[in-house]
């Protein structure tokens, strides 16, 4: 009699401690979903505001601001202001044909907090863009990606120095490829970033730095989403003069990143039918 008294006692506890266990694991799957749906929510949030603010802007305003419908893309791209085309801002183009005063200094530089070369000396980047950049590396993370930057802001100095190094090395021909000229770097603005594939040789010293050719594809599948485009693409020398160059991208914003994403254009080219739309008006 006891005995089974004592089992029916078991049998009970184990039923509750089973219940228990049910109702953790239906918890814990709800929180992980809602987690989900907030990030994903917060990441869409961030272009509805960009959106509505092009939205307000457009009927506040009686000039129309001009669009940019990029060729294969369905949605155009609102230019808030004609100031985001200037130099060192987010859409502002800088290369061989559009080089950048000689006085030129970007504004608001800050240390940035990311993992990257150079162990013990700072990397700088515009401070609006730490932020995208630290939600790019923990999402890399996430899926197994560890990035590190081999190199950020660079200053006209420094990128001069940088190609006398090269030509010595290889060649003015080689330097022309892969070197831009000291004022057409756009390391000059704090708005690019060369990524590198996390290791220890690239922590100590950013000439060891390499870009894997599976982070190089999830880069260009994934930096869009934060507002970072790839660019200088295989095969397109021609128009943005520089050689292939898949660890080098540019910040752009989250609009206009998606958008180019959707079709083939390098920013050269995306940022001329902008330039042209405005010419129209
Ligand atoms: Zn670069």
């Amino acid at each position: 009699m006891i005995i089974v008294l004592v089992r029916v006692r078991y049998d009970k506890r184990m039923n509750t401690e089973k219940k228990r266990f049910r109702i953790g694991f239906w918890l814990l799957l709800v929180v992980l979903i809602g987690v989900g749906a907030y990030i994903t929510w917060s990441l869409q949030q961030k272009q509805v505001e960009y959106d509505q603010k092009a939205a307000t802007l457009e009927t506040q305003s009686k000039i129309k601001p001009p669009t940019l419908k990029l060729d294969g893309s369905d949605k155009p791209v609102y230019l808030i202001t004609p100031d985001l085309l200037a130099q060192g801002n987010n859409w502002g183009l800088v290369s061989r044909d559009h080089p950048l005063q000689p006085n030129f200094t970007p504004r608001d530089l800050v240390s940035t907090s990311v993992a990257h070369g150079d162990k013990g000396t700072d990397m700088q980047v515009q401070r609006h863009i730490e932020s995208p950049l630290r939600a790019l590396f923990a999402a890399g993370e996430s899926e197994g990606v560890e990035l590190m930057l081999s190199s950020a802001y660079r200053s006209i100095a420094d990128q001069q120095n940088l190609y006398d190094e090269y030509v010595a090395e290889q060649g003015v021909a080689a330097a022309k490829t892969y070197v831009a000229t000291p004022g057409s770097s756009e390391h000059h603005t704090g708005l690019a970033v060369d990524f590198a594939t996390a290791s220890d040789e690239c922590q100590a010293d950013s000439d060891d730095c390499s870009l894997s050719q599976a982070d190089a594809a999830w880069l260009l599948e994934n930096g869009p989403k934060f507002g970072f485009i790839l660019r200088y693409p295989q095969g397109k020398k021609d128009i943005t003069g520089v050689g292939f160059e898949p660890w080098h991208y540019r910040y752009v914003g989250v609009a206009l990143a998606r958008e180019m994403a959707k079709t083939d254009l390098t920013l050269d080219q995306a940022i001329e039918q902008l330039t042209a739309d405005l010419k129209q008006r």
